[in-house]
Order: C-alpha cells, then structure tokens, then sequence
C-alpha cells in the first residue's frame, strides 16, 4: 500500500487531491478525472439550462454520453430533487440531433456511413473537462515525481492499467530526465503488477469448491484489486 497520510510534500490544493488520493490507495489519475466530472455536472446541473455560450456550442453539435446523460440527471436530483434542467439540455441536443438524424435518413447509403460515425461521437463536454483534468494531472504526477518521496508513491500507488498506460505514454514523450524517473517508477509498478498477478492466480487455485476454505484475505484483496487496476478506482464517497 502506498504511505503514510500526511507525508507527501504538497504545495497546492492540487497537489494536495493527488497526494491525498495515493495516501488512500486511489489511482490518482482516476480521483482527478472523477472529481472534474462531478465539478462539470454540478456546473451543469445548477446553471447549464440557462448558460447562452453552452446552448450555442449544443447548436453545433455538443450533446451528453451515456454515462454523463444519467450522471447530470443524478446530479441535479441530488442538488434540487428535479430533472427539469436535465430536460431542457436534453430537449436541445435531441432537437439537435434529430435534424442531422432526418437529413442523414434522406442521404446516400455512403453519405449515411460518415454521418453516423459523426453523430456517435457525443462530443461531451463533461468527457472533454475529464479528459483535461487527465492532463493536468498526468503533468503534474511527472513532475512531482522528481522528488523522491512522490516517486517512491508512485511506485506503490494503485495506477489502474490504463492510466498507467497514460503517464507512460507522457513520460515517453517527455524529456530524459522524466523519461529516466518514469523507468524507475514503471520498474516498482511491474514488480507490484506482478505480485499481484502471483496472488490473483493463487486465489484462481481456489476457487474450486474443495479449497475454498484454503483462500486467504490477502487472495480476496487481491482479487478486489484486480478489479480496480482494470476498472479503475471506484468514485469516492462523496456527502453532501
Ligand atoms: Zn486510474
Ligand atoms: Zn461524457
């Protein structure tokens, strides 16, 4: 597990999140995109049925994906107990939509193919905040890492597999010195990845109705973990 609270030099409030993210066993990357999604929906939910600039960018096209659609519905639920604001973006991007729809229908069978890759791209703006969020944090995580107790954390930290994948594709790309304190990083991430994949396969041995008795908590944790390196962390336990 990564270390103890309070010990990661943090000079920011963003560098606090992160920090405190590692020091509760979260990917970081995932809290960062989470936390920018429900600020987003929140936005959203509270003024997006009024905001002018959001409806003009709803005419060229913006709209909600699937999980964002029923996240902003949760989300002002939860802030006023209704859905009006939610059916008055909602009505906009299927006015929308069903415009393009209706001279899609009318098009050729090529001119429709193109048409609908178009029309599958949500081109959410809560993605889009998330994404950013990613970015930064993605950065941010790299250059921390140039001082040694953020880079033993993140050596430890719960990165899910394809955040992982994210800071080393940023690292790649980076300058030497980043590239250099990434190996060392992705070296800890390996051994740990393998660790776990040591346990996973024990906790598989049994599995079988005859050793089940034999599974131990650190195979259940495990196998809990395993779950969250390919789903990523799970959202946060959020009050209010
Ligand atoms: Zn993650
Ligand atoms: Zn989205």
């Amino acid at each position: 597990m990564s270390g103890q609270p309070g010990k990661l030099p943090a000079r920011d409030f963003e560098e606090i999140r992160l920090a405190e993210a590692l020091e509760r066993g979260r990917c970081p990357i995932c809290d960062a995109r989470q936390e920018s999604s429900f600020a987003a929906l929140r936005g959203l939910a509270r003024e997006g049925a009024t905001d002018r600039g959001l409806r003009a960018q709803m005419d060229k096209g913006l709209g909600f994906c699937r999980p964002h659609s029923v996240g902003l519905s949760k989300m002002e639920l939860l802030q006023t107990s209704s859905q009006l604001a939610t059916a008055v973006l909602l009505d906009a991007v299927l006015r929308r939509r069903l415009a393009t729809l209706k001279k899609l229908a009318a098009a050729d069978a090529g001119a429709q193919g193109r048409g609908l890759a178009d029309v599958a791209e949500p081109k959410c703006p809560v993605c889009a905040r998330a994404a950013e969020a990613e970015r930064t944090a993605v950065d941010r995580l790299l250059t921390l890492s140039a001082d040694p107790a953020w880079s033993a954390a993140l050596g430890t930290a719960e990165l899910c597999l394809t955040d992982i994948y994210a800071v080393w594709a940023a690292a790649a790309a980076g300058p030497k010195d980043v590239q250099a304190r990434w190996s060392g990083i992705l070296a800890s991430q390996l051994a740990r990845l393998e660790q776990l994949q040591k346990t996973l396969a024990e906790y598989a041995h049994n599995s079988t109705v005859d050793r089940r008795g034999l599974i131990t908590a650190e195979q259940q944790a495990a196998g809990a973990a395993s779950i969250r390196l390919f789903g990523g962390s799970p959202d946060r336990d959020r009050t209010r």
